[in-house]
């Protein structure tokens, strides 16, 4: 892509949560860094009149599936569709193949990104060997590593005696965890909300007290140990209650919603369309109501997209045998710019906060706002540029989503990082 050594953001509306600047500015970019754009002579001017210039996007959970699942994704193209989707870095969950519960899975997957990504890929290590919830992953050499955060995604720790150990050893190495709160007797072999779809269509149900349960659990140990719980992909109503009441008493604990459940609800199931079928699973539209509200409060403080690629040949079986999942980077903005910002619940700077300030204070990292000296990882969006889906087009080399088809207004038209423009739509 097209690399420039100096060069100005010109006549853009700055939304930045760092600073907490909403303003008309110009932003100035000299090798790879952000600089004030009067100490810039011979910079090329870059019109984004009308357009929103916010720091990079950060993703916080991504399934790249490389190694063990490259026919659904690579490191390459995963993170060609998050730079396409507006995305400067995501973290990289260790459900691969092998899981990524060694330092030398970490050393591949940073080999790897550093080869074919072209957005930053932050790694995050098991919180148990093989996430199979029994024993824990040697989470000292993970950090040594260099992992940002420890996970289990994809299952839940079901053993509350190692959750709690695990949290205080995480403690102990300054890592954030990440959980995928499910109780695995209650969610039994359901394949999606239990409610009165499920009853209706007559498919087993999962009942949203599998995921209560794990996050009153996970309250309960951010409390007593006094260490960083993130809850990762929140979808029912009475979690949303938990996480607000919790965080009202300085509970360090926090949570994220994804697109697909502010946008869409069980009755989607209907269609017997397994591009629907996720984990945690569609809900109904009260719960869809509570995770906006979440959001709009600020009990939720990170969109993250829960990008899950499987191959068509996967998904094209019957609704009971496909897996869960869906892609997610490059609809993101777009599903949400429709259900947060055209919508009124949130204004651009704390809609741009979902995917800057909130997942970075999760990760613990530095002020990535675009303030002069800092890495320029930018995000440009025009809010009200038509985009219609079309999978086929997508970078990604998985197609499962629900939104195929549809139209929306707005979508990231840039994504630089380290001053490089790895997406240009300008
Ligand atoms: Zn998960």
């Amino acid at each position: 892509m097209n690399v420039k050594k100096e060069f100005i953001l010109s006549g853009g509306k700055v939304a930045d949560p760092f600073s907490g600047v909403e303003a008309k500015r110009d932003i100035g970019v000299k090798n790879g860094k952000i600089v004030d754009p009067k100490s810039l002579k011979k910079a090329e001017k870059i019109d984004v009149s009308g357009k929103i210039v916010a720091p990079g996007f950060i993703d916080l959970h991504v399934h790249l599936r490389q190694p063990g699942n490259s026919a659904a994704e690579t490191i390459e193209t995963g993170t060609k569709a998050a730079a396409a989707g507006g995305f400067t870095a995501v973290v990289a969950m260790p459900n691969t193949s092998p899981a990524a519960d060694t330092a030398a899975a970490i050393e591949y997957l940073n080999y790897h990104a550093g080869r074919s990504g072209v957005v930053k890929v932050f790694p995050c290590g098991c919180m148990t060997k093989d996430i199979a919830g029994t024993e824990m992953a040697p989470i000292g050499s993970l950090k040594n590593a260099g992992v940002v955060a420890l996970s289990d995604d994809g299952k839940g720790i079901q053993n509350h005696e190692l959750m709690k150990h695990i949290v205080e050893y995480a403690k102990a190495l300054n890592l954030p965890i990440l959980d995928h709160c499910e109780d695995e007797n209650l969610k039994g072999d359901g394949v999606m909300h239990e409610g009165v779809w499920s009853t209706l269509l007559g498919m087993k149900g999962m009942s949203p007290a599998s995921e209560e349960l794990m996050v009153a659990r996970n309250i309960i140990f951010a409390r007593m140990v006094d260490w960083k719980i993130h809850l990762q992909h929140l979808s029912s109503k009475e979690s949303v209650e938990q996480v607000r009441a919790a965080r009202k008493r300085g509970i360090p604990v926090t949570a994220e919603a994804t697109p697909h459940h502010i946008a869409l609800t069980d009755e989607c199931i209907k269609k017997f369309d397994t591009n629907y079928k996720m984990n945690p699973p569609l809900r109904s539209e009260e719960d869809r109501k509570a995770l906006i509200a979440g959001l709009a409060d600020g009990t939720i403080t990170v969109i993250a997209t829960d990008h899950a690629p499987h191959t068509p040949t996967a998904k094209l079986v019957e609704f009971d045998y496909a897996p869960f999942g869906i892609i997610g980077l490059e609809t993101a903005i777009p599903v949400c710019l429709k259900e947060l910002y055209h919508s009124g619940v949130l204004s651009i700077s704390d809609f741009v906060a979902k995917f800057t300030s909130g997942p970075a204070a999760v990760l613990g990292l530095d002020d990535r706002g675009l303030k002069p000296g800092n890495a320029a990882n930018i995000t440009i969006i025009d809010t009200e540029r038509k985009v219609k889906i079309d999978a086929n087009k997508f970078y990604s080399k998985s197609r499962n989503t629900p939104f195929n088809g549809m139209t929306f207004k707005g979508k990231a038209v840039a994504t630089i990082v380290d001053g490089k423009f790895v997406f240009n739509e300008l």
